[in-house]
């Protein structure tokens, strides 16, 4: 056995992995003249290599063609959004007429609660976890108001009861229990941002209807992470955004999941042209026909160059498919971990599970205490030492450095990287 530690150990890891890494169809970003370590997918992915040709086949189409792009040759506008449903149903584990790639999260989250948020006086509240997304919390806050409710007692936010800011499955039980009867909607994130959480997503959907809520998630963390299951979790929505793991450039196009048991449903909606039935919608009739499936929720025709880096990046994920992707991801996940309990223990705290099915691919790591070199506070201190290095992960105030080895680019030799980069500025 070479120790864990050395470059060798990296590189065999590397070479002998079941799924050889994907890294070369990336644009790794360079820092003087090396590769970046990225461990920043979790923000924004990397540029997939395919994605500026799809760019420029729209570009060209819209040049040629202008107007006429929208019905024929390839790639044809008019049914441009067609051409990532069924990869993305495969990235998310639904059937194909359950997503839709649409708006941005945000947008598509109020669009989800206008129709799957309807309070009532007795059933007025929605259950997130604390500390969750601000936009998520305003969003939901804002629906609240919206319908004359008051945010102040009718968002439960469940706070954490396990160290490190988790929330255990018997707390999100015993609040669903608790508030059971007040509750018209539980909204779970897959993956939670701060602490790299993952939670049982069936299970709280199942909690949540059994006590008569509906139930939607975010995947903004969770897509292109996790292997998800969404059709088979019952839930009733889910939202997610596709510049973070699904790599498809800065406020990419944003994903959307209804599930087949609402596709004909006659919930109140907010309508726009593009969600009306297909067959009939260029009559331009007065009246709203919502086409069945996810595609009903839809207002306008999409940005088709926002759709087209999508594709690139959907090519890759059918190349290797989530669940191939997810145990490679928990390896890279695995070895960070190890090099981090073996010699960084005293330097870095892992808030996140150790448990690989209770996280997806990200570390969330508390700078233990302290100041460092330049005397400031030392997660600050590190994490700057880390950039100046060309190893990047994000930062959150006040302590806490999230690192999350992306399957498709990253590489054990990345992740050594890093825990060699900790190590330097430990022991200058
Ligand atoms: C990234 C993220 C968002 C971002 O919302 P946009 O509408 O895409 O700007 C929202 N919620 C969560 C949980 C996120 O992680």
């Amino acid at each position: 056995m070479t120790d864990p530690h050395s470059p060798a150990h990296a590189a065999a890891l590397d070479a002998a992995d079941p799924l050889p890494t994907l890294r070369d169809q990336f644009l790794i970003p360079r820092h003087n003249d090396r590769e970046q370590t990225y461990f920043v997918g979790n923000s924004l992915g990397l540029q997939p290599r395919g994605a500026r040709a799809h760019v420029e086949e729209v570009l060209d189409k819209w040049a040629m063609e202008a107007v006429e792009g929208h019905f024929t040759g390839q790639a044809q506008w008019m049914p441009y959004h067609e051409l990532v449903r069924e990869p993305l149903a495969r990235v998310v584990g639904a059937q194909p007429h359950e997503v839709v790639a649409m708006n941005s999260l945000t947008a598509n989250l109020h669009l989800m609660m206008v129709s799957f948020y309807r309070p009532t006086r007795e059933r007025p509240a929605i259950l997130i976890e604390a500390g969750s997304f601000p936009s998520d919390r305003y969003a939901v806050a804002s629906q609240i108001g919206f319908h004359g409710f008051d945010p102040d007692t009718d968002l439960i936010e469940l706070q954490p009861d396990q160290p490190g800011g988790l929330i255990s499955m018997q707390a999100i039980e015993r609040a669903i229990a608790e508030h059971g009867p007040r509750l018209a909607l539980v909204l779970w994130p897959g993956v939670q941002y701060r602490t790299g959480q993952a939670f049982d997503l069936a299970e709280i959907a199942r909690l949540a209807h059994a006590q008569g809520a509906l139930c939607g998630f975010d995947l903004a963390h969770g897509a292109g992470n996790l292997e998800l299951a969404l059709h088979d979790s019952g839930v009733d929505f889910a939202v997610w955004c596709h510049y973070k793991y699904l790599n498809s450039g800065p406020g990419a196009v944003a994903g959307c999941f209804v599930h087949e048991r609402h596709a004909r449903s006659d919930r109140p909606r907010f309508a726009g042209w593009w969600g009306h039935e297909t067959s009939t919608r260029f009559r331009m009739g007065p009246q709203f026909v919502p086409t069945p499936g996810a595609d009903g929720w839809q207002l306008s025709n999409p940005p088709i160059l926002g759709l087209a880096p999508l594709r690139a990046s959907l090519e890759l994920f059918d190349r290797v498919g989530m669940r191939a992707l997810r145990e490679k991801s928990q390896r890279l996940t695995g070895y960070l971990e190890t090099l981090i309990r073996e010699r960084l223990s005293d330097t870095l705290d892992i808030l996140t599970p150790a448990q690989p099915a209770e996280r997806g691919c990200q570390l969330s790591l508390r700078v233990i205490g302290g100041r460092g070199l330049s005397g400031r506070a030392a997660g600050r201190d590190l994490f700057d030492y880390l950039a100046g290095e060309g190893v990047l992960g994000d930062w959150r105030e006040p302590d806490v450095i999230r690192i999350s080895p992306a399957p498709l680019y990253n590489t054990h030799a990345d992740v050594l990287r890093f825990a060699q980069a900790v190590q330097a500025w430990r022991n200058p």
